[in-house]
């Protein structure tokens, strides 16, 4: 059943690149192809940035940077607040256009994807002018102040899972703190963000302060990182990606901060409220496809539950309904690309070969009406410390379940492997909540819950997961410089070259 988009207007919708406050083509005449993972049909063709385009961006977010960064930083709040009335406005519309882009369920959209992109962009609106450095302590006679500026301009790339909303996690507190910023979207998913770009030119952001660039991370996204006159990289992908970038930025040693992959391990201890683990652990892996570097994709369950909580979970798990994204019965949608669907694929052919038993799910949907589709059933597989799908991130609906015997067994499964984002555990015993917590390797630990995700609390993880932190007042460290200044008003100087 192939439905239609009510709000969504296909032929207003921008298709060029948006460079210093205008929308331009491409220098090379070159386009990207949208597609709606539904069926792969191609929605429409948006202009691709290269590597010239990219200099074209910088060199714009360069000339802007200085009067932005000048700006009473109350008025760049209000219009990241003029923004969100906007977007507001536009609830509908963006609901609809990130549902047929990234095949993100409406329901989803609705109640996640916009939501929180209004939560974040709000939050650092009011953020941007209580940035207050400090005083410190030191001799009499000498102030010494550390101011926070903004460190220039800001390269950011970002994936195709959560588009609309890591922009909003991105462009909220960069612009906040006074940077201008040139956006690199996936290649897969730039509608909402070029959608975005629009409303940004309509509520009066000065041109050049943001620039979007959609194109491939081999040309475009290459030259963002590696560009001499861009202060700093804000990248959120996987970490084979996030090596490159390091490598790329050597050349003018820019700031990076990197959120990358993640395998986040979903501990249930046989005192958990079943009920509330089986649904909570379902949410943490199968919401959004599974694509997401926090999902909960490693449950690990005590021996003693591990049979009545499967029964439960692998019910849930086959109950969940698949189908059209603007569906509002849909409660999972396709995965974004045909060639993601691929590789989800290529791994359940890894668990055939390594002989690790699927208990549910394991391939796409026998179902005629989503045969065109980037649909993966929802998937739970056995799998042992060892097995390539228990420490391997596989970004879709696709879970691994391992049984442990006590609390010491569980912390060194949870911290097998190089990844440590997202991390979760299921307890009635507070004591024993905070020791695992303690314990874990990760940046973020969720006790009877999962994926709990607030513009206030710092988002990001350790080892191979990256390093940096979005959102909280923490993020604003990766986007402004301390400058240390000493002031001497009535101190005497030490005779230091007595003559
Ligand atoms: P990816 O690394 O392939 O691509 C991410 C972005 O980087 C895209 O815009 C891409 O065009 C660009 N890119 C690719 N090669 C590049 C290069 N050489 N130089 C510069 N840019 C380049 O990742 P993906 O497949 O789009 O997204 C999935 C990955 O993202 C998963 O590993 C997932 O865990 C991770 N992710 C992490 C977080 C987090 O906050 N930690 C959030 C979401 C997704």
């Amino acid at each position: 059943m192939t439905l239609t988009p009510r709000h969504v207007n296909l032929d207003t919708l921008p298709r060029q690149l948006f460079i210093n406050g205008e929308w331009v083509d491409g220098l090379a005449g070159a386009r990207l192809s949208v597609r709606d993972p539904y069926d792969d049909h191609e929605i429409l063709t948006i202009a691709e940035a290269r590597e010239a385009d990219v200099d074209r961006a910088v060199a714009a977010a360069r000339a802007a940077f200085p009067a932005w960064a000048a700006m009473n930083p109350s008025d760049r709040g209000r219009l990241l607040y003029k923004l969100v009335e906007k977007m507001e406005a536009c609830f509908d519309e963006l609901a609809e256009l990130e549902a047929i882009d990234t095949g993100h369920p409406i329901r989803d959209t609705r109640f996640l994807d916009v939501p929180r992109s209004l939560l974040n962009f709000r939050y650092f609106a009011g953020l941007a002018d209580k940035l207050d450095g400090r005083q410190v302590p030191v001799e009499p006679g000498f102030l010494n102040v550390v101011k926070r500026q903004p460190v220039g301009v800001v390269g950011q790339i970002v994936p195709w899972n959560f588009p609309l909303m890591f922009c909003s996690w991105k462009l909220g507190p960069a612009l906040a703190a006074g940077n201008t910023v040139v956006m690199k979207p996936s290649e897969i998913t730039p509608l909402s963000t070029l959608r975005l770009a629009q409303m940004m030119h309509e509520v009066g952001f000065p041109p050049g302060v943001v620039n979007i660039v959609p194109g491939y991370g081999h040309s475009a996204g290459q030259r963002l990182a590696e560009h001499p006159d861009v202060n700093k990289i804000a990248f959120t992908g996987s970490t084979a990606t996030g090596r490159k970038i390091v490598e790329a930025s050597s050349g003018n040693l820019k700031r990076v901060s990197l959120e990358l992959g993640g395998k986040g391990p979903n501990i249930v201890f046989a005192d958990a409220v079943l009920p509330a683990a089986v649904g909570g652990s379902a949410f943490a892996i199968f919401h959004n496809q599974g694509q997401a570097c926090i999902a909960g994709s490693r449950l690990l369950l005590e021996e003693s539950i591990a049979d009545a909580f499967l029964e439960k979970f692998i019910a849930l798990a086959e109950s969940i309904r698949l189908g059209h994204p603007l569906d509002p019965d849909t409660e999972m949608g396709p995965l974004t690309s045909r060639l993601h669907q691929q590789r989800v694929l290529n791994y359940l052919d890894i668990c055939r070969k390594e002989g690790n038993r699927i208990l549910t799910g394991g391939s796409s949907p026998d179902d005629a009406a989503l045969a065109q589709g980037c649909f993966i059933r929802p998937t739970v597989v056995e799998a042992q410390p060892g097995d390539t799908v228990f420490t391997q991130e596989v970004f879709g609906p696709f879970v691994s379940v391992t049984r442990f015997k006590d609390e010491a067994e569980a912390i060194a499964l949870a911290n097998t492997g190089d990844y440590g984002l997202g991390s979760g555990l299921w307890t009635t015993n507070l004591a024993r909540a905070h020791r695992v917590a303690d314990a874990m390797q990760a940046g973020m630990v969720w006790v009877n819950c999962y994926k709990r995700v607030h513009p206030g609390s710092p988002f990001g993880g350790v080892g191979q997961s990256g390093y940096g932190r979005d959102l909280g007042t923490e993020c604003m460290n990766e986007y402004t410089e301390a400058k240390s200044l000493w002031i001497n008003y009535d101190a005497q100087l030490p005779p230091f070259y007595k003559r």
